[in-house]
């Protein structure tokens, strides 16, 4: 018997950390961690301790035999990474890291007994913004350092996209969030909530009462289509839609209408699988559920019988990720059906391997959908249809939108459709006080110190960009940790004028 992981894996690499023999991978120092979908273990390797089950944070980690039904497949799809011929082993293994200095982050080594040159006097360190990116800089600075933590984030409640980007029919994965909130009450830890850098106090203020500002702020805006009709109403960025069921502050509870009996969701990415997997979930599956309780009622009232997902590329370059393509696969109260309107999908489809993530669409019916229909789904029972190789081009209607008209296999078409959903990624926005890339929407740096702003570090999406799972920050947290702790031990970082208690003051007055 043996462990295997599943589809809420964050490949945070925790698991990898504690395995006592090595046997889950890729690990981060080999060279397809950095593009892994989720972690794996070698069944062969395994001694079945269940170190890696106790200490996963979300949940994915479970003995072979114990694997519930729409799991199970699991079992193969761990053993057969390690078949891939391409699969590193550990003793050919790459390094992912580079020699920049000291390494203070030997990875999961115990390091609260070690004595760092960044520990002749503690740091004090303020992050901006409480989500994956920021608790992970300040997990790795808690743990690896004596530093002390000022964590702020503008909103209310802290969490970031842990509280309000995950789904709420994927607890695992939001549980994260309580190993992140763990470090609010450190003793070393200040949590400011409510207050906005860059309104409140100014990015100044804030490092003048700091060795170090480490800005974790995420991806707050969301990319446009750039065609016509897309500002109608019911043309709806995804961003909206996952803030308005997470009950986000910032997004009125009748943001959304589900009146329309079909969907179109552009995008092929996770976030796309998310909204359509809510759009026709049964609202009594998500009632004991974090959703908003306005989002249950509008999901309660909602006409939607089909959800079309626009992939412009072929199945073969589709974003989503495969865990998230099987979970949906298993819904036994949904239809899952490819449009095949144009033949190089299906061949796309015939031609992929077992582990390709073209592959997971082999056993799903294929049909030419006639647009000209009304949807199909019926009472309870609602569809999902993945259209591959188009390209939309206009959002058609009046006041509100009528048809998405799209492009691609034999020519232009029009969808008839009541309200499109705009799923095609996030954007950072610029934050005040920090230089901004337009074209990638990040903070130029230099692996985490943000260029010409010496004691000013970036992390997480407004570091790299939109894109990787809660875990991805993990590595990228220990990057910029690792710069931020090279430059106090080079003498780098400006020192600040006011003290914690000032700091505080200010926090209080400006809120
Ligand atoms: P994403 O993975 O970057 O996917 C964006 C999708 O939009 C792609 O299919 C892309 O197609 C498409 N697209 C971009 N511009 C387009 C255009 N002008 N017209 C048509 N299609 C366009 O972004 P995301 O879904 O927002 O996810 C962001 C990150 O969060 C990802 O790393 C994702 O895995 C992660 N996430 C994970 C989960 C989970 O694990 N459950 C849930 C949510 C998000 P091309 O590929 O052709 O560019």
């Amino acid at each position: 018997m043996a462990f295997a992981i599943t589809q809420t894996c964050c490949a945070d690499a925790t698991c990898v950390a504690v395995c006592p023999v090595n046997c889950i991978h890729p690990t981060p120092e080999e060279r397809a961690f950095g593009s892994t979908e989720m972690l794996y273990v070698d069944p062969k390797a395994c001694i079945d301790c269940g170190a890696c089950a106790d200490a996963c944070p979300v949940d994915a980690v479970f003995p072979v035999d114990s694997l519930p039904p729409a799991q199970r497949e699991y079992a193969d799809i761990n053993a057969a990474y390690f078949d891939r011929p391409e699969t590193e082993s550990p003793a050919t293994a790459g390094s992912g890291t580079a020699d920049h200095g000291p390494n203070f982050h030997a990875w999961g080594e115990p390091s609260f007994d070690r004595v760092l040159p960044s520990d002749f006097r503690p740091l004090r360190v303020a992050i901006v913004g409480t989500g994956p990116a920021g608790m992970y800089a300040a997990e790795d600075l808690l743990l690896h350092t004596r530093s002390e933590v000022t964590l702020i984030d503008r909103l209310p409640v802290a969490g970031g996209l842990v509280r309000y980007g995950v789904a709420p029919d994927h607890p695992a994965t939001r549980k994260i969030g309580d190993t992140f909130a763990r470090f609010h009450s450190h003793p070393r830890v200040r949590l400011h909530l409510g207050l906005d850098v860059g309104g409140h106090i100014t990015a100044e203020e804030l490092a003048a009462h700091h060795d170090a500002v480490i800005y974790a702020v995420g991806a707050a805006g969301d990319r446009r289509l750039g065609i016509p009709g897309e500002d109608r109403a019911g043309c709806v960025s995804a961003t909206t839609f996952v803030a308005w069921y997470n009950a986000h502050p910032e997004v009125a509870p009748d943001a959304v209408d589900l009146s329309a009996e079909r969907v179109v969701v552009v995008g092929n990415g996770n976030v796309a699988l998310d909204v359509a997997r809510i759009l026709v979930s049964d609202p009594e599956t998500l009632a004991g559920t974090a959703i908003a309780g306005h989002a249950l009622a509008e999901l309660r009232r909602s006409k939607v019988r089909e959800v079309v997902l626009l992939g412009r590329r072929g199945p073969e370059h589709a974003a989503y990720t495969r865990p998230e393509l099987l979970a949906l696969k298993h819904r036994a109260e949904l239809d899952l059906l490819v449009d095949d309107h144009d033949p190089r999908i299906g061949a796309a489809i015939d031609a992929a391997g077992p582990q390709d993530k073209a592959g997971v669409l082999r056993d799903l019916p294929r049909e030419a959908v006639d647009w000209s229909a009304p949807p199909e789904g019926t009472g309870r029972r609602r569809r999902i249809v993945l259209r591959f190789l188009s390209t939309p081009v206009e959002v058609c209607g009046d006041e509100d939108i009528r048809a998405v008209r799209v492009t691609g296999g034999a020519g232009e078409r029009e969808i008839p459709a009541g309200l499109a959903l705009r799923a095609i990624g996030y954007r950072g926005v610029p934050q005040a006080g920090l230089p901004f890339d337009e074209a990638t929407g990040t903070v130029p740096h230099e692996r985490g110190r943000v260029t010409g702003a010496p004691g000013t570090y970036v992390v997480g999406w407004i570091k790299r960009g939109p894109s990787g799972g809660i875990g991805a920050n993990r590595a990228c947290a220990a990057e910029t940790v690792g710069t931020l702790l090279a430059d106090a031990v080079a003498g780098a970082l400006p020192a600040p004028t006011g003290g914690p208690k000032a700091f505080r003051r200010l926090a209080r007055r400006r809120r």
